[in-house]
């Protein structure tokens, strides 16, 4: 589709990145781009009638918030653990070297919320698999997981039976 070669054109493979081996997609010229911008932010807006957004740390906040916005929806944030001041619910999940984990506000949704997961890209899953259990434990329903790029050969849509993931574009 149209919107699917803006968004590959605007994304830049970085070699090396964070390190040796790793070939990483980089949205920023996807973001400083106004037409590519405001074409995702209303492609992800229209996806499901929600109650609240929730971004993901660090690039998954700079999309969710204007999808918020634009949805006439909330904004919660998942972030890296030790972030959040309030009371919260942690999940951790592995990654190739050690583990990670993130956290939710305990009292971020109103019970039975509809919630749209938001990240910038899909590579193993666990990221996605962790925020979706944690809006899950918090009381609210997650209607859908959006990002921008799934990286296909990385199978995360594997480790998200039972939802429904949104890729504006797969690789
Ligand atoms: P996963 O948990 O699916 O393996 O990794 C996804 C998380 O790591 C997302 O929060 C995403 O922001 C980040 N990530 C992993 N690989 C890339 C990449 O190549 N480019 C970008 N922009 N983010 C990545």
């Amino acid at each position: 589709t149209e919107l699917s070669t803006i968004i590959l054109d605007r994304i830049r493979d970085v070699p090396d990145y964070p390190k040796p081996g790793v070939l990483f997609k980089d949205i920023t010229p996807l973001l400083a781009d106004p037409v590519a911008m405001t074409a995702v932010v209303d492609e992800l807006a229209g996806l499901h009638q929600v109650d609240k957004i929730v971004g993901i740390e660090a690039r998954g906040f700079i999309l969710a918030a204007p999808v918020a916005y634009r949805a006439r929806a909330g904004f919660v944030p998942v972030r890296k653990k030790g972030k959040l001041p309030a009371e919260t619910l942690e999940e951790s999940y592995d990654l190739e070297y050690g583990s990670a984990t993130i956290e939710v506000h305990r009292d971020a949704f109103t019970p039975g919320d509809r919630v749209l997961v938001v990240d910038d890209v899909l590579a193993t899953g666990g990221t996605a698999r962790a925020a979706v259990e944690l809006v899950k434990r918090a009381g609210a329903e997650v209607v859908g997981i959006a990002v921008l790029m799934e990286l296909a050969f990385l199978k995360g849509r594997e480790r998200l039976p039972g939802v429904e993931l949104h890729s504006l574009v797969i690789v």
